[in-house]
């Protein structure tokens, strides 16, 4: 069985592929640029026993991501699982925001996701068998102010997954997403110690969260045992409002 991750080097995306590989997939993923942090990944896999193909790729490309989903599969097979996991911010309030910040997220974030469900979709349908996360955020439920061009992509995929997994529930495959809160990773690394302090207090269960945590809830939606589950979103946010 094969599993297909985007943002694979780094953080949440790096978890979820070295998770997958444990319950026994091989894993093709991808990254943007980050070549160390993603070799660090292949080896995290391949010390599982795990068979892995990896690629810088740009997700705003449907070429790219149609490439090199193709080339996974004649790597290592079909693909049995897929997660977008792939995304950026950039935060700012929006009587100030420029529009290529608003293109850059919308397309990484939202775009991004697209491809990927565009590029396996059409032959997990056809084999009748397969199942989808993707990851977008708690912030797509709960807007927070200077994010509206995150808050936008990550609702939006809520409602790219809502409706693709009312067109292949009848094939048996199966779409869902995860929507995390705050989770110690890069991208929370610059926050202010203000910011984090009062972000950290918000957090009923306290603190950030850990890649592991989320890629626990995308490893089990993947799995047989949600196989009753499809267009859903499950929050891992230790209980933000
Ligand atoms: P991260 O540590 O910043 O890692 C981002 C990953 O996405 C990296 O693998 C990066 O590749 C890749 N990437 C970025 N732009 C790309 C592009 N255009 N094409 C291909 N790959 C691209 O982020 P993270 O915190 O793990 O976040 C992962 C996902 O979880 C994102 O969708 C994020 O919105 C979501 N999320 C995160 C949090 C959080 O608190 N951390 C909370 C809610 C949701 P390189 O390594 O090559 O740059």
């Amino acid at each position: 069985m094969s599993a297909v991750v985007t943002g694979g080097s780094r953080g949440i995306g790096r978890a979820v592929a070295v998770r997958l590989a444990a319950e026994g997939h091989d894993v093709a993923f991808c990254y943007r640029g980050d070549e160390t942090a993603a070799k660090e990944t292949a080896r995290r896999i391949e010390d599982l026993g795990r068979r892995v193909f990896t690629r810088a790729v740009d997700v705003t490309s449907f070429d790219e991501v149609t490439g090199f989903v193709d080339d996974a599969e004649s790597a290592l097979g079909p693909v049995a699982a897929a997660v977008t996991c792939a995304g950026i911010t950039r935060d700012r309030s929006l009587a100030l925001m420029p529009p290529a910040d608003w293109d850059a997220v919308l397309r990484t974030n939202l775009d991004g996701a697209f491809h990927l469900c565009r590029a396996v979709s059409f032959g997990m349908i056809r084999r009748k068998a397969g199942a989808i996360v993707l990851v977008s955020s708690a912030t797509g439920l709960t807007p927070r102010a200077g994010q509206a061009n995150y808050a936008a992509s990550k609702a939006g995929m809520h409602g790219l997954a809502g409706s693709l997994a009312r067109e292949t529930g009848r094939f048996g495959v199966r779409v869902n997403t995860v929507a995390p809160g705050f989770i110690e990773t890069d991208m929370v690394a610059g926050l202010a110690p203000a910011v984090r302090r009062k972000a950290e207090e918000s957090v009923p269960l306290g603190g950030f969260g850990r890649p592991d945590d989320v890629a626990e809830a995308v490893a089990f939606l993947l799995s047989d045992r949600a196989a009753y589950i499809t267009g859903t979103v499950l929050r891992v946010d230790g209980g933000l409002d």
